[in-house]
């Protein structure tokens, strides 16, 4: 369903007055207002603006007529009203997916290989309009948009390549007469639930792997993130996609959800979001004994050793914390400094925290947006509450940004302390708290003392040193002397409370596929 541009102005319009009436500020909203409605406009016209869910190779409607608001973070605009589908449309988004599974799971490799590669091409040809439609969504910066269609998009080339090296075994027998194969087939209908912070990567890491083996799927994005999920789709049908093979509902995320685990035809629930969250989903796919990946909830911490380059380290720790607003699930939320550098690394850190230009995505230079939402805020300032009455020292910021209410100041904090909430939970936001140990095994120690294990990161010239952290550290990723670590090459994934299996690489694509065991016996000598 194409959205009226009449519509949409009159919908802002709206929505602004309301705002207006409630105390927030908009002038500045309706300064920009030009340049969203320019890109929603533009990419009406390419086809990539849908509002409807796509089923069985089809864009619908819910069969309710239901709409759900997805606003911009930054200016509170609406931007586009979608189906907003329940436990009925995700039933048949399921049935579509286990219809198509049997001819999709026939292909030869190489002809899915090439219907992939085709949707990388179309992703990557519509890279200015998905980053600008991520931002409109989501509130990131341009840049990381912009950064994120290619992220999102590397995964879809690496499994189209990736769908030609699905190899099985074949295992000496122990009997003369016998012959044992391995056979990797794909898992079936798979359901995947996304959430808004990476609203294309978090999508085409599922989605590329399962579609590469075999397998079709029913995706579940954010209800806070769907239009760049849904312009995926279109992008995905454009390439040759088959009907069913690729389905996106989104709306009552537990109707759903409770669809998808409820049905014994769905058989992976690959999750990614919150802890809270992935529990609930584990628990209730035991009902039908799915297959399951949880990417969850993190607690990073970053380690900066006495001898770490100090530039390096600043450098590497900004980039790790402030990305999306510090809101990523590898961002770092605990930053750990030895005592000799201490008071160098805060004065340093601090300095260029307080140059990081906050504003509106859209905005050149700009490099920290909106948090999604304001009750995102209120988290943020809960944690700073708590710290500061705990004893942490403000040492930047501390306070809602004038620009609205979901911008928040970039904030570092001095002597954190393990009483802190900050300490134990993922913060989700801009800020930085620093802890002082003293000795590697109290900086390791304290690293491992969460019951979080995704990203953790050190900053050390001394490779032995490295070495030995790396080993000890209880997490699924560890960056040495670096901030920015995930790849499409590279296996992504948490222990502990973190999650279960891993994304991208070649291990990525063993979640969507089981392992057959075939003896072939009394082979006549
Ligand atoms: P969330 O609240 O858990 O939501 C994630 C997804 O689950 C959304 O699509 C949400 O739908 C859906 N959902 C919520 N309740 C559900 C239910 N009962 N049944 C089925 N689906 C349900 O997490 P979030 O706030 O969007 O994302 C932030 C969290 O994700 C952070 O903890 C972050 O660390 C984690 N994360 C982890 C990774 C990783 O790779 N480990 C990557 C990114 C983010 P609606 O949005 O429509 O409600």
């Amino acid at each position: 369903m194409a959205i009226p541009t009449a519509m949409l102005k009159l919908s802002l319009r709206t929505h602004l007055r309301n705002l207006s009436r409630i105390g927030i500020p908009y002038a500045a909203h309706l300064q920009r207002q030009m340049s969203s409605e320019a890109i929603l406009g533009r990419l009406k016209e390419k086809g990539l603006l849908r509002s409807q869910a796509f089923i069985a190779g089809k864009w619908v409607d819910a069969e309710d007529g239901t709409t759900l608001p997805v606003y911009n973070p930054a200016t509170q605009e609406l931007l586009a009203n979608v189906a907003c589908v329940g436990g009925k449309e995700t039933k048949e988004a399921i049935t579509s997916a286990n219809n198509a599974f049997y001819s999709w799971s026939i292909l030869t490799a190489a002809e899915r290989s090439k219907i992939l590669r085709k949707w990388y091409e179309l992703l990557m040809a519509h890279k200015e309009e998905l980053g600008q439609l991520m931002t409109l969504e989501n509130g990131k910066p341009l840049k990381e948009g912009l950064g994120e269609v290619v992220y999102g998009a590397s995964f879809v080339e690496f499994y189209a390549e990736e769908a030609k090296r699905v190899y099985g075994d074949i295992i000496p027998p122990p009997l003369g007469d016998r012959r044992l194969f391995v056979l990797k087939q794909p898992v079936g209908v798979v359901g995947a639930i996304t959430p808004w912070n990476f609203p294309l990567a978090m999508i085409t890491r599922k989605v590329a792997p399962a579609l590469a083996c075999g397998c079709t799927v029913v995706v579940k994005p954010s209800e806070l993130t769907p239009l760049t999920a849904l312009a995926a789709a279109e992008l995905a049908l454009q390439a040759g996609v088959p009907s069913g093979v690729l389905n996106v509902v989104m709306g009552n995320a537990s109707q759903i959800g409770d669809t998808l685990l409820a049905s014994s035809q769905v058989k992976k629930i690959s999750f990614t979001g919150s802890t809270a969250v992935g529990k609930k989903l584990m628990a209730a796919a035991a009902g039908t004994v799915k297959k399951v990946s949880l990417e969850l909830g993190g607690n990073a911490p970053c380690i900066i050793f006495d001898d770490a380059n100090l530039e390096v380290a600043v450098k590497g720790t900004l980039a790790a914390k402030f990305r999306n607003a510090g809101q990523t699930c590898v961002c770092v939320n605990r930053i750990l400094v030895q005592e000799g550098i201490y008071e160098k690394f805060a004065k340093l850190f601090s300095t260029a925290v307080q140059e990081l230009r906050v504003g509106n995505g859209l905005e050149e230079g700009v490099l920290q947006g909106p948090l999604i939402t304001h009750a995102a805020v209120q988290k943020v300032e809960k944690h700073i509450q708590d710290a500061v009455s705990k004893g942490a020292k403000l040492l930047v910021g501390g306070k809602q940004h004038n620009l609205g209410y979901t911008f928040y100041e970039p904030t570092v904090l001095g002597d954190a302390n393990s009483s802190m909430l900050i300490s134990r939970e993922e913060v989700f936001g801009p800020v930085a708290p620093l802890f002082r140990f003293k000795t590697e095994d109290e900086a390791i120690q304290i690293a491992n003392d969460t019951q979080f294990g995704l990203a953790s990161y050190l900053f050390t010239e001394n490779v032995s040193q490295a070495w030995r952290v790396a080993e000890a550290l209880e997490y699924g990723l560890v960056g040495i002397n670096e901030g920015i670590i995930s790849t499409e090459v590279a296996p992504f994934g948490g222990v502990k409370e973190s999650g279960v299996g891993r994304e991208g690489s070649k291990y990525g694509i063993d979640e969507y596929l089981e392992v057959k065991y075939v003896c072939l016996g009394n082979m006549k000598p």
